[in-house]
Formats: C-alpha cells, sequence, structure tokens
C-alpha cells in the first residue's frame, strides 16, 4: 500500500477501460462525466488492486449501457449511454461512486451478485468473479465498504467507500 491520489487512479482507469472497450468495438459510445473531488487527500491503498475493482466497476457499467443501448435500437428508442464517476471526501475518509443508466439489477440478482460465479452474461462474456473479488479487496483488503444501489431500467449505482486510517 502506498498513499495514491484516487482522482488520478479513477480517471486513469476509466480511459483504460473505455478504450479497450472501443478498441474491440469502435461502435460503441458512452458519454463519461467525471466530478471529481479536489480537496481529496492521498489514501494509503494498494493501488493494482483499487486499479482492478475500478476496472471491474467500469466494465459492467459500460456492459449495462451497451445492452440497454441494443434493446433500445430493436424498439426505436433514443437513449444515450452516460457513466457518471464521482470522488467525494467524507468525515471518516472518502468514497468513489460509479453511475451508470444502463439495464439496472432486478432485486432478484442483486441478492446474488456479490456471490463468486454468479453471472447473468453469456458463456465466455462473464466470469461472476469480478464483484465477488472487488468486495473482497474493498472489505477485507482495505477495511473499507462495496455498496450497490440499483433501479431495474434505469440504471446502477456502485459506491466504495475506503477509510483513511487503517
Ligand atoms: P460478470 O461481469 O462476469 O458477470 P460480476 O461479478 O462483475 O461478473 O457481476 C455479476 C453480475 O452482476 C453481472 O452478471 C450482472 O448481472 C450484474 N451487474 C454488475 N454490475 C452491473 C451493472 N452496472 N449494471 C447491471 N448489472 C450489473
Ligand atoms: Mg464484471
Amino acid at each position: 500500500k502506498r498513499p495514491t491520489d484516487l482522482n488520478v487512479l479513477a480517471d486513469e482507469y476509466l480511459k483504460i477501460a473505455y478504450h479497450g472497450l472501443k478498441a474491440k468495438n469502435k461502435d460503441f459510445n458512452c458519454e463519461l462525466v467525471t466530478d471529481f473531488d479536489p480537496a481529496l487527500e492521498p489514501v494509503e491503498v494498494a493501488p493494482q488492486e483499487i486499479g482492478r475493482v475500478l476496472l471491474n466497476l467500469y466494465n459492467n457499467a459500460f456492459y449495462a449501457v451497451a445492452e440497454r443501448g441494443a434493446r433500445s435500437k430493436e424498439q426505436g428508442i433514443v437513449y444515450q449511454p452516460a457513466v457518471r464517476v464521482t470522488t467525494q471526501r467524507s468525515e471518516s475518509g472518502m468514497e468513489i461512486r460509479v453511475k451508470d443508466n444502463g439495464t439496472g439489477i432486478s432485486d432478484v440478482v442483486k441478492a446474488k451478485i456479490f456471490q463468486p460465479f454468479f453471472t447473468t452474461k453469456p458463456t465466455g462474456e462473464g466470469t461472476g468473479l469480478g464483484l465477488s473479488l472487488s468486495y473482497d479487496i474493498i472489505t477485507k483488503g482495505h477495511s473499507g465498504m462495496l455498496t450497490v444501489e440499483s433501479t431495474s431500467g434505469e440504471g446502477t449505482e456502485f459506491s466504495i467507500q475506503l477509510p483513511y486510517i487503517y
């Protein structure tokens, strides 16, 4: 672990994830919005591990907006995919939120998403390990919390909360 600027980390990995997807699928488009708290102090974390968590959350968000995009197209509905990343200082630590306006998650699915190997994606597109690994990195590895709020058909927001002191 070392003192890490989470604004820089969150931004770098957002670009890595987005450009990785665009390299595979040039038609993929998504509005990226970042809202970073400039008063964020460096946090003592393992940057590669937090990077992995961010990549998982970003890739899930892009997948969800792509899926909603495909459905909207079939139905002739206009849809503008967007992913918003927010960082915010709190009393006890800091928070990174990743919000998408993709498919959303039903309550039945939501109850299982942190379980290892749980996936709703077709074979080859998802291992179901991203969120369970992310959960362990944040809770066990960094004494933090990983939570989700979602409305089916509207979108999803994941929140990473990290304490300043361990
Ligand atoms: P995988 O991406 O390989 O399926 P994850 O552990 O990353 O595995 O996610 C588990 C499941 O949680 C996904 O298959 C999907 O059903 C759901 N999920 C995760 N993130 C999102 C999201 N942003 N929007 C909609 N569903 C999501
Ligand atoms: Mg995933």
